[in-house]
């Protein structure tokens, strides 16, 4: 019943390894994360027999049911919250993630970092960039994401390491992945994730260190573009 998975994780691989090496890249170079939300552990499971390590879930609550058990089942796997998050949930998501990719504004930086102290528990961040600026999408601004940055490493000590954006649907992503890898140089950030099913290609090319592959792996989920509101 899972063994698409693994075909598709096979075939992912290659198209990334092939992207990588037709970008100039060191082969490794770029991470697959498997975006697992809405799917059942047991397609997890089957992930993790085929070798994929790296998960991502959006939503703290999703991830709170399916990843303690398999966590403990397999210590070297990594979880990336990826979805927006809401303040109330920061403790949690500090708790089960080892990348928080959707760090987007002050008072969640706050709450995070007030949850590592309590914690004892550091997951890198991520700085959401809503590149297209387009209202119903999480991410900070362009034009305050340099501010952003300086307050959550100086003022709250976030261990930040990179930056995340979701193009708009209907646009070329390619500048928009290019505007978050020339805002990472400046910044001095080695992690770049970006790309999904659709256009982790073009992301490669543009310098992903990280691409978060779903429904190409997965399957289909049953309702579109849930995961891009809050
Ligand atoms: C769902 C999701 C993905 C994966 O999307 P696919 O198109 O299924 O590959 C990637 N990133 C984020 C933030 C998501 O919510």
């Amino acid at each position: 019943m899972w063994k698409h998975i693994a075909d598709n994780l096979a075939r992912i691989r290659a198209r990334i390894e092939a992207a990588t090496a037709a970008a100039g890249r060191p082969p490794g170079s770029v991470a697959l994360v498997a975006v697992s939300k809405t799917h059942p552990a047991e397609a997890v499971q089957a992930a993790l027999a085929a070798g994929q390590m790296v998960f991502g879930e959006n939503r703290v609550q999703e991830a709170a049911a399916k990843f303690p058990a398999l966590r403990a089942a397999h210590p070297g796997l990594r979880l990336h919250i990826i979805g927006g998050l809401q303040t109330n949930k920061a403790r949690e998501a500090v708790r089960l993630a080892d990348v928080i990719e959707s760090l987007d504004r002050p008072k969640l930086a706050a709450a995070l970092a007030e949850a590592m102290a309590k914690e004892g528990r550091r997951p890198d961040c991520l700085v959401q960039v809503n590149t297209g600026e387009e209202p119903q999408k999480s991410g900070v601004a362009r034009a305050e994401a340099r501010d952003f940055l300086r307050a959550c490493r100086e003022e709250w000590g976030l261990p930040v390491r990179g930056l995340m954006c979701i193009p708009p649907v209907d646009q070329d992503p390619r500048p928009h992945f290019a505007f978050l890898a020339g805002l990472a140089a400046r910044e001095g950030l080695s992690v770049l994730s970006m790309g999904m099913s659709g256009d982790f290609e073009a992301a490669i090319a543009e310098g992903a260190t990280h691409v978060r592959v779903g429904s190409a792996i997965f399957g289909a989920r049953a309702q579109a573009n849930w995961d891009q509101r809050r």
